[in-house]
């Protein structure tokens, strides 16, 4: 099997080589591609354990850096974001998309003309051009899988149900680490404690969309476009354990649910082994283990981010764009300590009610060169918005 991993130096890439790593010895892999960004030293390693074709980084200020690294290899060695599009240009039998952020998003479009399978982490895709993506893979007949566990998990419970039966899907959240935390307290947290989440380990960016819930937020607009859903049939649970991914409940009243241990490479193996299912040799879910499986409504005084992507559900135009652009810089405020942890929904917020946004609600971007040139109004704008 012919393979392509964007974003393999980060925490979904990497877990998705230690599945390699496990999996090797009884299924035949050849990775013809790692991407990355900055951290060239773990490129560099994975890329020579691998035997890679090619090498590319998005930074192209890395690239005499990745050279050296690599003079005596025989791999091609590029950089810049054109490389990365041209990468998926190779064509694969399974690409894993897992850059984080809007960057991930014109090398997903381009995936899915070139490769016959690929599995979707970035989330931002669906969100900034879910029509335009489903309907990429619909014309070039390549297949889109979610990586995303909460999405993984729907998908494995309306495999083979009939579309029009489902009533409603509801996904689960960790809750985060500022989940028991009052509102007041949670004015004052740090990077750090917004990083530390309880459940999944996970790159940085994601973590503290996860404390913030704008993680689940994005995740709702996944889902929309993923399970072709209304607003009103996507609802969210806390749910603490992070057993239970996902749940899908049918017009029967017949709800199902899909659990394992909350360690990526559950999904990730799903998706690389699909349409079959085969053993993985990592940890298996020991239920008695578990005291509890709990639930509790989100708060959405605290989480208002939840509040927000409800709107953008509601809309049938490109509002998602704006809304993950503003998202992006108020994170990069809150990690440089230009704005506290509660503004960067306040940030959002009014990013989306300016008067020349409301034109996405109905008007929706059908390139990827109109979804790029919002993308970059959008994170201008929200640079100069005052807190
Ligand atoms: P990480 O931050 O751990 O890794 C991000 C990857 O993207 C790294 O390889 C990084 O390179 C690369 N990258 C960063 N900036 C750019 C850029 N401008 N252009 C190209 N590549 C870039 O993120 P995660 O692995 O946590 O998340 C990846 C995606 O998967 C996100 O969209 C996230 O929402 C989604 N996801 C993640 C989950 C998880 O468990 N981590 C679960 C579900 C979804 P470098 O490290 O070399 O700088
Ligand atoms: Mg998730």
């Amino acid at each position: 099997m012919k393979i392509i991993i964007f974003g393999s130096t980060g925490s979904i890439g990497q877990s998705t080589l230690s599945l390699i790593r496990i999996l090797k010895n009884t299924q035949k892999f050849e990775i013809l591609a790692l991407t990355g960004n900055d951290n060239i030293e773990q490129l560099c390693k994975d890329a020579i354990e691998f035997k890679v074709k090619r090498v590319v980084t998005a930074n192209k200020n890395c690239i005499f850096q990745l050279k050296e690294k690599l003079s005596s290899y025989n791999v091609e060695i590029y950089a810049g974001e054109e490389a990365i599009l041209d990468t998926a240009r190779m064509g694969a039998d399974w690409i894993i998309s897992a850059i984080v952020g809007f960057a991930g998003v014109p090398p997903t479009i381009e995936a899915v003309k070139y490769c016959k399978i690929v599995a979707v982490a970035n989330k931002e895709s669906l969100v900034c051009a879910g029509k335009l993506l489903m309907d990429t893979a619909n014309t070039y007949k390549s297949k889109l899988l979610p990586v995303d566990s909460e999405h993984n998990a729907i998908f494995q419970c309306v495999n083979s149900e009939n579309p029009k039966t489902i009533k409603k899907v509801i996904l689960t959240a960790s809750g985060g680490p500022f989940r028991n935390f009052t509102l007041s307290e949670m004015s004052n947290v740090t990077v750090a404690q917004a990083m530390n989440h309880p459940t999944w380990s996970m790159g940085k960016r994601i973590s503290i969309d996860s404390a913030s819930m704008f993680n689940k937020a994005l995740e709702l607009i996944e889902a929309k476009y993923f399970f072709d859903l209304k607003s009103n049939q996507l609802e969210v649970v806390i749910h603490p354990e992070s057993i239970i991914h996902s749940m899908v409940t049918f017009i029967d009243n017949s709800t199902l649910a899909q659990l394992c241990p909350n360690d990526m490479r559950n999904a990730i193996a799903h998706t690389l082994n699909y349409p079959e299912r085969k053993k993985i040799p990592i940890k298996d879910l020991d239920l008695t283990s578990l005291k509890n499986l709990s639930f509790e409504e989100v708060d959405e005084k605290k989480f208002p981010s939840i509040n927000l992507a409800r709107i953008i559900l509601k809309t049938k135009g490109s509002l998602g764009v704006v809304f993950n652009a503003a998202k992006e810089i108020a994170l990069d405020r809150f990690i440089s300590n230009d704005i506290k942890f509660l503004d960067m929904s306040n940030l959002v917020e009014k990013v989306l009610q300016l008067p020349e946004m409301s034109e996405y609600e109905c008007t929706l971007l059908y390139s990827i060169d109109e979804i790029i040139s919002l993308n970059n109004r959008v994170r201008q704008i929200s640079q100069q918005i005052r807190i």
